[in-house]
């Protein structure tokens, strides 16, 4: 499908995308590619900063796939791109009043919250969701509040999938090394001071079900002064189980049993997975966790975990659960609550799973589809969203005579300051002066008042 195959050439078309995560920006760009200047693309995100969990997930030992922040920045240098920043929508800005603006809004928000376990003690001082924990390493004005207890030796993690890796790294990786990164000044602080030498990473289900690459594994395992360590016992007991494995999981269970062979290196710190084991209480002494109690499960015949009855313990003083990000409701936007995203056909969004489309509002990233995928998976994701819109376009479901003016006019009777992608530019800049006196790839400012200020000193 291309734009000008419909009887809409000509028309300025003006499209709102909220959020400027991978999953906003490769929509940008795909409405702007091949269009010379038919689209206005104004993208609107809540912080200052774009580029979503590039910035605020992806781990600070991963610089080089942060590197695709070039990539995003040239989108953004496309004709007819403009980035709104510091502008929430919810908040200085209605979905109606998008709606009423533009001819197409497309809701890229991510994920920005989590499931929980459902057990008592999960709001111990402590216990996190990777959600915040995350966000709180990486300095995301949200959660740079956490208050996160030092002097920590042991850490729990619920959930084997790659946040959980990215977890255990960071909770293992020497310091010295952390402190060249980009990790928030206020984390690494604490981090100094948490001597950690052992993770637990608890997955209900048996090491067949495992889901993490074997190059996760070595990736911890290839850190310094670090071991993976798993249950001999549980990798034959698995290996046991499974009749006829897919290659993938023969190799992964044969790299398991390889890494349980091994005896531990004195002195090491341990990665330490512990399969079939389900959280059942948090243990705290006042508001602290000191522990948490875990049942045993059994794989039972249709592959499901069951609870056995016997429970361990283990004293630990962080447990962060890596169970799965959630969308967040926005107000005047269908939501599904059982998936904990917008419900949409394909990126058009419906009122509700498998009702009617929402003429003009549409979908696209972990809000579409849930928190799977990388982030070069949301470039396509994007692509088939844009073939929705521009679908739309061409059969007059969107009217594109009605003239829009956007929301600029709105935004500055409110006295809302925008931040434009200059303006981010100038932010990156003084972050990167700032990393490079403290021996670090990046210092960033960790609040939103500071980016600003920054951007009134410069
Ligand atoms: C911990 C973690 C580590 C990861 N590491 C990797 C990795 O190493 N490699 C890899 O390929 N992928 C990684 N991923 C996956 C990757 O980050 C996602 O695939 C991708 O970021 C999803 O893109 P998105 O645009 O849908 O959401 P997001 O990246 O979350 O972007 C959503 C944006 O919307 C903004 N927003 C939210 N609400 C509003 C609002 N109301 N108004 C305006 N703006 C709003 C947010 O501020 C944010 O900027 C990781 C994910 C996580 C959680």
């Amino acid at each position: 499908m291309s734009a000008s195959s419909g009887g809409w050439q000509g028309a300025p078309i003006r499209i709102a995308v909220v959020g400027s995560g991978p999953a906003g920006m490769y929509t940008a760009e795909a409405l702007l590619k091949g269009q010379k200047q038919r689209c206005d693309v104004d993208v609107i995100e809540r912080l200052p900063t774009p580029f979503g969990l590039v910035r605020s997930g992806v781990a600070p030992d991963h610089q080089k796939i942060k590197g695709v922040t070039k990539v995003l920045t040239k989108i953004a240098k496309m004709k007819g791109f403009r980035f709104l920043g510091n502008v929430e929508v919810g908040v200085d800005l209605a979905i109606q009043e998008l709606r009423d603006n533009y001819h197409a809004v497309v809701l890229a928000v991510g994920c920005e919250s989590d499931r929980s376990l459902g057990v008592p003690g999960e709001d111990a001082l402590g216990s996190y969701p990777a959600v915040s924990f995350v966000g709180w390493y990486n300095g995301h004005p949200d959660h740079r509040d956490l208050k996160v207890p030092p002097e920590t030796t042991r850490a729990a993690i619920v959930g084997v999938g790659d946040v959980a890796t990215d977890l255990t790294r960071i909770a293992l990786t020497d310091r010295d090394a952390l402190a060249r990164t980009d990790i928030a000044e206020h984390a690494l602080e604490i981090l100094r001071k948490s001597p950690v030498h052992e993770v637990l990473i608890f997955g209900r289900r048996g090491p067949e079900h495992m889901k993490l690459a074997i190059r996760e594994l070595r990736a911890i395992d290839a850190l310094d002064g670090v071991q993976v360590a798993v249950d001999a016992e549980e990798v034959a007991a698995a290996q046991a189980r499974v009749e006829s494995p897919s290659t993938a999981t023969q190799k992964k269970l044969e790299y398991l049993a390889e890494l349980a062979a091994r005896p531990l290196a004195e002195g090491v710190r341990v990665a330490r997975f512990m399969f079939l084991r389900s959280p059942k209480r948090l243990i705290t002494e006042g508001e602290r966790l000191v522990g948490v109690e875990v049942e045993r499960n059994r794989m039972s015949s249709d592959s499901r975990p069951t609870g056995t009855g016997e429970f361990e313990r283990f004293d630990v003083q962080w447990l962060f659960r890596a169970i799965g990000y959630r969308g967040v409701p926005l107000e005047g936007v269908p939501f599904d609550d059982a998936w904990g995203t917008i419900p949409n056909n394909d990126g058009r969004v419906c009122e509700r799973r498998d009702g009617p489309p929402v003429p003009g509002l549409y979908v696209a990233g972990w809000i579409k589809r849930g928190p799977t995928g990388v982030i070069g998976t949301n470039r396509a994701d994007a692509v088939v969203t844009v073939s929705k819109i521009l679908a739309d376009l061409d059969g007059g479901i969107i009217d594109v005579d009605a003239p829009k003016k956007g929301c600029e006019e709105i935004l500055k009777e409110r006295g809302v300051r925008v931040v434009g992608f200059d303006d981010w530019e100038r932010i990156d800049r003084a972050e990167l002066e700032r990393g490079k006196r403290s021996g670090k790839v990046r210092e960033k400012f960790v609040d939103v008042k500071a980016m600003l200020e920054a951007l009134d000193e410069a």
